[in-house]
């Protein structure tokens, strides 16, 4: 039943109420009070179900407030990460060892380097390629530890 529907129960209810009062009827006093209390019941009933409703609706708009921010986060980490990885770009730095290289026009201050193309690509992660003096490389990912015999020194 709807709430107004409700309201007029018991704005009868009440309304019997007072008039088997005036019949002074025992009777009809007592059946219109009973009446009056499944009234009563049927309303805070209703109240109780819209309460419960109102908590679930706040719940769901919290929910998706959060999922929201967790969104935006991700977008944030994202364009971050298309931004850091368009500073670079893919070099054979030595007989087909592929690495990023850092752009001179994004240099911005920082030295020439190289970063790990595994690390950066599958594991968001830029890892500076180090130098490694090793039988067979000579330069290692300090992350992923992958060795590379990029033989920089011939580089330029
Ligand atoms: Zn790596």
């Amino acid at each position: 039943m709807d709430l107004m529907g409700l309201f007029t129960g018991v704005t009868q209810g009440i309304s019997a109420y007072k008039t088997a009062v005036e019949t002074l009827d025992e009777a009809k006093v007592a059946a219109a009070t009973n009446e009056l209390q499944v009234q009563l019941t049927h309303l805070g009933a209703e109240v109780i179900a819209m309460q419960k409703e109102s908590l679930q609706a706040a719940e769901r708009e919290r929910a998706t407030l959060r999922a929201k921010n967790e969104l935006e986060d991700r977008v944030r980490e994202l364009e971050t990460r298309i931004s850091e990885r368009a500073r670079y770009e893919l070099v054979d730095a030595f007989m087909g060892a592929f690495v990023y290289r850092l752009k001179e026009a994004s240099a911005d201050g920082e030295p020439m380097h190289y970063v790990c193309q595994t690390c950066l690509d599958n594991k968001a992660v830029k890892s500076v390629i180090q130098r490694h003096a090793a039988a067979g490389s000579d330069a290692y990912c300090p992350t992923c530890k992958t060795t590379f015999h990029l033989n920089w020194f011939r580089q330029k």
